[in-house]
């Protein structure tokens, strides 16, 4: 369970009344009870419920059950589609190690908005599901000639690209990372856009393969090859 507060071995922990709810009305569990948390910062701990209803509660900490892992630094660009798509791609992107999850305003962009408190709380669950110690960063929406204007050249710009043609390409063949992942909206990007990226020394354009994959196939798929090639 992830709990947005300090870990100490003995302190108590309130607990918000959704997650109490979620702990005593769906998980069934009782005071007494035995759960495992962590905060993203300090680790796994192993806890106990003092109490926990529909108004709230606490829990007990016990003691450090596994150190601090922080994740790959790999980020994840992507244009948003439909809603429950673009969920799929937060949570798929949090359960692969992604650290940091930027959705971008493309000029094909289908989605113009996005629930940014939705979306983290996705990536808050995907960390609970896979057994992380860390939750991503999903970003707030943000036009992606923006995010390229401010762009740190030393992280590199690995771009999935449908027209870099032929099998699924060899990452180990690229330059020394930090990466950062980018996926087109289902439109693709446009004439500017394609330009601009090509222009970009730190931009790597890979393919994922010679089928058009949809965005939300390609996020995974290119997570990962990352994943086997360079990830951890
Ligand atoms: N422009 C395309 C079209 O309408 O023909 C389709 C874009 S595709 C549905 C969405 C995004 O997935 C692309 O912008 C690209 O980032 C990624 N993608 C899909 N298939 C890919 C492939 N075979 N290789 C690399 N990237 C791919």
């Amino acid at each position: 369970l992830f709990i947005d507060h300090p870990l100490a071995a003995g302190q108590p922990v309130p607990l918000a009344s959704a997650q109490a709810h979620y702990l005593s009305g769906v998980m069934r569990l009782k005071p007494g009870d035995a759960i495992a948390v962590f905060n993203g910062r300090d680790g796994e701990w192993a806890a106990q419920i003092e109490q926990a209803g529909k108004r709230g509660g606490s829990l007990q900490i016990a003691e450090r059950t596994a150190p601090q892992r922080d994740p790959p630094d790999l980020w994840l660009i992507f244009a948003p589609i439909k809603k429950a798509r673009t969920d799929f791609i937060v949570e798929k992107a949090a359960e692969m190690g992604a650290a940091r999850i930027l959705p971008v305003q493309t000029d094909f962009t289908n989605s113009e908005r996005i629930r940014q408190d939705r979306l983290q709380a996705h990536a808050v669950e995907a960390a609970e599901q896979c057994g992380g110690t860390y939750v991503p960063q999903v970003e707030d929406l943000q036009p992606l000639s923006r995010l390229l204007d401010g762009w740190d050249a030393r992280r590199r710009i690995l771009w999935a690209d449908e027209a870099a043609a032929g099998p699924a390409a060899t990452l180990a063949d690229l330059p020394a990372g930090p990466w950062a992942i980018l996926i087109g909206p289902e439109g693709g990007f446009s004439d500017s856009e394609r330009a601009r990226l090509r222009g970009m020394d730190s931009v790597s354009r890979v393919s994922l393969g010679p089928r058009i994959l949809r965005a939300d196939t390609a996020a995974v798929a290119a997570l990962t090859l990352w994943q086997a090639e360079l990830g951890d």
